[in-house]
């Protein structure tokens, strides 16, 4: 295990397994259309690429940047730093999300993708933490509730670093008050 990590919250074996179930309630949706995926970045690429390998019907990939700020009075904005290139006016859209903390930014997502005239929004997320959230959004596939820790690994990141790690792990807190 990686030094910085207090403890493994779930292991490869267990996210693998999770994401079995996923796939096939996903299957069981989605086998019969053709949905257009969107991979929100960064921290969704590893849940993404690993869900899609298990989809086993038509359907589309696009990517979706955004960025949420935090200002000085905590009124969380979030940008679109990367657009989708596809049309979703009429597409059944499905978010994979790494994890819904407070909520914003997929509550702005899938806002902008029904303005553009989705036929239907779903939201798929590897982990969930309700104790965080400060809008009302919920994922309709979720993989782990997890406590009110911060996580890395997976896809998941602290300045970028441990995206790598195989396990979504608690980061030590000596790391970040560094
Ligand atoms: P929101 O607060 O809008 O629901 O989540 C915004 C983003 O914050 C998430 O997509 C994720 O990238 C990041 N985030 C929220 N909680 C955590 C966490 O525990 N660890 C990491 N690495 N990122 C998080
Ligand atoms: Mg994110």
């Amino acid at each position: 295990m990686n030094n910085d990590i207090e403890a493994v919250l779930y292991s490869q074996e267990q996210i693998d397994r999770r994401l079995d179930e996923l796939a096939a309630a996903l299957t069981n949706k989605y086998h019969n259309q053709n949905p257009l995926v969107v991979s929100v970045l960064t921290g969704a690429m590893i849940f993404t690429s690993d869900m899609l390998k298990r989809l086993n019907f038509r359907l589309n990939v696009d990517l979706v940047d955004v960025s949420s700020y935090d200002g000085a009075n905590s009124t969380g904005q979030v940008k679109l730093l990367q657009d989708l290139k596809s049309n979703v006016a009429g597409r059944d859209v499905i978010i994979m999300e790494d994890i819904i903390d407070t909520g914003r930014t997929l509550k702005y997502l899938v806002q902008l993708l029904k303005d553009r005239g989705a036929k239907s929004v779903a939201v798929c997320a590897l982990l969930d933490k309700p104790a965080r959230r400060e809008v009302d959004i919920e994922g309709d596939y979720v993989g782990f509730t997890t406590p009110n820790e911060f996580l890395v690994g997976y896809g998941l990141d602290y300045n970028n670093l441990y995206r790598n790690l195989p396990y979504v792990g608690i980061l030590k807190q000596a790391v970040y008050a560094n």
